[in-house]
């Protein structure tokens, strides 16, 4: 550590993008950066917060950042600039503040860099983090974007019924492990999709799910749907799109209702799949509704209310995928595309 005019000056490893990516995203994509400094002050006058990053989170959104914007179909995400830090949530701690809102020592979850520390200019998405009898990593996740994410895409947009019959894909993530819960503790009938033998057990031993398959041996994945709701499906919380889609249209019941949340199977396609069965939206008359998790973000302390009690009690359990270290974070982040992480993936940069 130097000291220079009484301001400590650091090492900052950063995680760089090395240019835009197109198709599957590879780890060399990304390099380490050590020979970065940052001061542990904020400029005199400036209403930024210096912040340590604790925990990082990897999230499937941060694929579309990287493309290249094409003028006329942007993403609604900004894409990363090459030769400069990743951005993403995160947990970290306050170490030099020159907002009012915010002061040293304060834990704060939010957009933050892929970096030992941050200078955070806008702070307007930060929050303040006032429990922490829970693992703070949780604020990756569970009680982080996607756990609002879960909630604001099941509460809000697919309007649920006790009973009603639910089926999630990438189910085991960071979202859809939660959405399941949510539909459990309803009373509903849950089922979700997922990659491997581990995850699908996952579902049914430790999620409660009813049931739950492994779409990559599903060679019709509209009968394997048939199969687990000969009634039809009520709720369709979408966080794949491509053929599950198409499937899952086909075995919707009368008004039932689709959330789009995501459609990670699209992401690194350079053409998009087509969509074939949206005629049976009509007959069905089923609703289907995109959000936006940060359209929601004011529901943030009814979303607390409702999930911490749940946690204490151990009626909510969530299961995290740790990388350790920032060297880790590119691996981690790519494995989300095949299916790597088990779970929510955090990348652990400093534990205090
Ligand atoms: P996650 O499930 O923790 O990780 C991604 C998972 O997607 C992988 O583990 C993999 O699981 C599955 N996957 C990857 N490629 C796939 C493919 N080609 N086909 C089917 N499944 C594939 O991620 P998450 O954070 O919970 O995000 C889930 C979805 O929610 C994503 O689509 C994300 O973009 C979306 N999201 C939306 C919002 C919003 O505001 N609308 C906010 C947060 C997240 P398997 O092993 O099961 O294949």
């Amino acid at each position: 550590m130097a000291s220079g005019g009484g301001v400590d000056e650091v090492s900052n490893k950063q995680v760089i993008l090395k240019d835009y990516v197109s198709g599957f995203p590879k780890e060399s994509d990304m390099y380490l950066n050590t020979s970065g400094t940052i001061k542990l002050k904020v400029p005199e006058g400036s209403n930024a917060i210096l912040v340590k990053n604790l925990y990082l989170s990897c999230d499937p959104y941060m694929r579309p950042r990287m493309r290249q914007p094409i003028p006329g179909n942007e993403s609604y995400v900004e894409p990363f600039k090459p030769g400069s830090p990743i951005a993403g949530y995160g947990v970290a701690k306050v170490l030099d503040s020159g907002h009012p809102n915010f002061k040293k020592g304060d834990l704060v979850w939010g957009l933050t860099g892929w970096e030992e520390y941050s200078l955070i200019t806008t702070t307007e998405r930060l929050f303040k983090i006032h429990h922490t009898d829970v693992p703070l990593s949780y604020y990756t996740g569970l009680l982080g974007m996607p756990g609002m994410t879960a909630y604001a895409g099941f509460y809000e947009i697919c309007s649920p019924k006790k009973g009603e019959h639910v089926f999630i894909s990438a189910a085991s993530g960071a979202v859809g492990q939660l959405v399941g819960q949510f539909a459990k503790l309803l009373g509903c009938y849950v089922v979700g999709s997922a990659g491997s033998k581990e995850k699908v057990d996952l579902l049914k031993n430790k999620f409660g799910f009813n049931e739950a398959f492994n779409y990559k041996e599903e060679p019709d994945l509209r009968a394997a749907l048939k199969r687990y709701f000969p009634e039809g499906i009520d709720i369709y919380f979408e966080n794949v799109g491509g053929k599950m889609l198409d499937a899952v249209l086909l075995n919707m019941r009368a008004h039932g209702r689709i959330a789009v949340c995501g459609m990670i199977s699209q992401y690194n396609l350079e053409h998009p799949e087509g969509v074939h069965n949206l005629m049976t939206v009509i007959g069905k008359q089923v609703r289907m509704e995109g959000f936006m998790v940060f359209e929601y973000y004011h529901l943030y302390p009814k979303f607390l209310e409702l999930v911490l009690p749940h946690i204490k009690e151990g009626k909510i359990t969530y299961v995290e995928d740790v990388a350790e270290g920032l060297e880790s974070a590119p691996a981690a982040l790519i494995g989300l595309f095949t299916g790597r992480n088990v779970g929510k993936q955090v990348v652990v940069v400093a534990r205090e």
